[in-house]
């Protein structure tokens, strides 16, 4: 067998082309699409805290524009590449037009392992990047969030130094907006920062609305369903956690050293207190208040892919369902909380046993539709609260879900082609009044 290419962006559009030949996009867009408005590779040198001085690599990927101001995240991790955000700039493009927020797509990310620096230097990384950058984002140009291993702490940095930028005597950047509205420039921020309620939970809740509203239409009972979820971060987490309040039995989480499996079912919120005491996950199984909780067996990341579960989630990194492993999956409903987890060859393998993949492009969406409500508020001086971001995501996240199931039913296709198709309609039709 031919090694699978599981480069992202080449997968990425494939994926473009195969669905714009489907639904005869116009050949225009298309070209459009296919390649990024604009790419910015910077090297961002900082001083270390041995005195030493060392160069790190950033990228910013605006792919386009046509819903509205560029969106996406940052990530920090040591295999950010240029392809990688390519892709995950133009998922960014598809993610805004299927959960219908004005915004297009951007992604960006250094190529670091974060937890190599110390607070300071990942700080002085941070402000470097944003100086770089403050030129290209914008409240109403490009809006970066959190992404892998980035958080609000992260974002209230790139904020600063942005207003810093913005406000200086020597300014190249000019703005009409005040200050709470210079704010939306980034989302995800720390609440007393301008941050939203809700934003912190609102990827693993959105994929979990997603997947309620999926499974209601399944005719299926969450509490008969056990679930695996790769990822113990802040997506994983939350997700685990609104899973396990909705009595649905989590019996395996892990992080990106290991994970556990616990047949009788886990609690997620003593398992992450538990890890941060412990320091590692597989500490936890039979230690201390999660003891309870009998017959837990440590597993490796890539055991827990293929676990006898009825729901698999991969909450972490791309690539991980692949051609070699996709056939030992047993989970019947898949839920893509991390972006681009399957790979094409991997995809064809699941449709062939009748797996059912709520695509990225919906499950994750959640969190780019609450850093919309956090952008609005910025914009018009608002505050929601909790319970009204919750309500307007359970809402936003059905509508997005019934717009796809529709389209798959009609045309008899996946959820991810049907997700893509709802996408490309929406982008062609604001993209023809421009034309
Ligand atoms: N990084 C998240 C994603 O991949 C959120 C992006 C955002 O909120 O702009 O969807």
């Amino acid at each position: 067998m031919a090694t699978e290419d599981n480069n992202p962006w080449k997968r990425s559009q494939e994926k473009l082309r195969a669905i714009a030949k489907k639904i005869h996009l116009d050949p225009l867009l298309l070209a459009e699409l296919e390649e990024p408005d604009r790419i910015i590779t910077t090297s961002l040198p900082i001083r270390l805290d041995n005195g030493n001085i060392q160069t790190f690599t950033g990228y910013r990927v605006q792919h386009n524009n046509v819903l509205g101001p560029y969106k996406g995240g940052i990530r920090y991790h040591p295999q950010v590449s240029m392809d990688e955000v390519k892709a995950l700039a133009f998922w960014m493009t598809v993610k805004c037009a299927v959960i219908n927020v004005p915004f297009g797509g951007s992604k960006g990310g250094i190529t670091v392992d974060p937890k190599s620096l110390s607070e300071n230097e990942l700080r002085e990384l941070t402000y470097v990047f944003s100086r770089k950058l403050a030129r290209a984002i914008g409240p109403e140009i490009d809006v970066p969030a959190p992404d892998v291993n980035t958080n609000p702490t992260i974002m209230g940095w790139l904020v600063e130094e942005y207003e810093k930028q913005v406000k200086s005597q020597k300014s190249k950047v000019k703005t009409s907006l005040t200050d709470n509205q210079l704010k939306a420039v980034v989302t995800g921020k720390q609440v007393d920062q301008g941050g939203s309620l809700g934003r912190t939970e609102a990827t693993g809740l959105g994929g979990f609305y997603a997947l309620m509203h999926v499974l209601k239409k399944l005719g299926l009972n969450p509490k008969d369903m056990t679930v695996a979820v790769q990822g113990f971060g802040n997506v994983g987490y939350y997700a685990a956690e609104f899973f396990y309040k909705e009595g649905i039995k989590v019996v395996a989480v892990s992080d990106s050293k290991e994970g556990i499996y616990v047949k009788e079912g886990l609690n997620p919120d003593k398992t992450l207190a538990c890890k941060k005491e412990k320091g590692m996950l597989s500490g936890c199984y039979c230690i201390g208040s999660v003891c309870d909780v009998k017959n837990g067996k440590q597993i490796t990341n890539k055991d827990l892919l293929e676990l006898p579960v009825d729901i698999l989630v991969p909450a972490a990194l791309e690539n991980v369902i692949t051609a070699e492993n996709a056939a030992n999956t047993k989970a019947k409903i898949i839920l893509e909380l991390a972006n681009g987890p399957i790979t094409i060859e991997a995809d064809t393998i699941l449709a062939q046993k009748d797996t059912m993949v709520i695509p990225d492009i919906l499950a994750n969406s959640g969190g780019v539709c609450v850093s919309y409500y956090e952008w609005y508020q910025n914009m018009h001086n608002e505050k929601w609260t909790k319970e009204d971001v919750f309500k307007k995501l359970k809402k936003q996240m059905e509508e997005a879900t019934n717009d796809v199931w529709t389209i798959s039913k009609e045309k008899g296709v996946s959820l991810r082609d049907a997700a893509y198709i709802v996408a490309l309609q929406r982008i062609q039709n604001a993209w023809k009044h421009e034309h």
